[in-house]
């Protein structure tokens, strides 16, 4: 009885944060995150990669992943690819960007942690996603990040390569 009064005052509090948080920030409640056009998952803003078929029509990916994947499933071939880097949100081409292939940073991964049939935790990921790729405008800032994060440095060709 304790532990669900309990419960209930920590739902109280959260939700009461969750109020101040949003009207503070003057954030919709009901606003719903954007989802890649290829796996359906939130797409997160420093993976988020538009995709363009047609001439003024972006397409969201969720990361450059998906975008290729989305490309190379789909017919036609995407008239351009854009990334965004890392550091500074700045949209790029994605040929000429920098990536940093299997880092520690996760963003399509969920940070969910689940409980497995033997009762062993695990984080659940989505496997098309990983390893992970974050797009850098620069050779040195990506190198900079690889030595903090892990990974390895590779370019769009190497990506769209492993794609096909
Ligand atoms: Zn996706
Ligand atoms: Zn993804």
């Amino acid at each position: 009885m304790e532990v669900i009064i309990f419960k209930n005052r920590l739902l109280q509090i959260f939700l009461i944060a969750q109020v101040l948080l949003l009207t503070g920030m003057g954030v919709l409640p009901n606003q719903k995150p954007e989802k890649c056009a290829l796996c359906g998952r939130d797409v997160h803003e420093i993976t988020k990669t538009l995709v363009t078929f047609e001439e003024g029509k972006d397409e969201k990916a969720c990361c450059i992943k998906c975008a290729l994947k989305y490309e190379a499933e789909s017919s036609k071939k995407a008239l351009a690819i854009r990334v965004p880097d890392f550091n500074t949100g700045e949209t790029i081409e994605a040929e000429k960007a920098f990536y940093v292939v299997g880092s520690d940073i996760t963003p399509c991964c969920s940070q969910k942690v689940m409980i497995d049939q033997a009762k062993m935790p695990f984080v659940l990921c989505y496997d098309r996603c990983l390893p992970s790729v974050i797009a850098f405008k620069t050779k040195e800032e990506a190198i900079k990040f690889m030595k903090e994060h892990g990974g390895r440095i590779s370019i769009f060709n190497e990506l769209e390569n492993f794609e096909k």
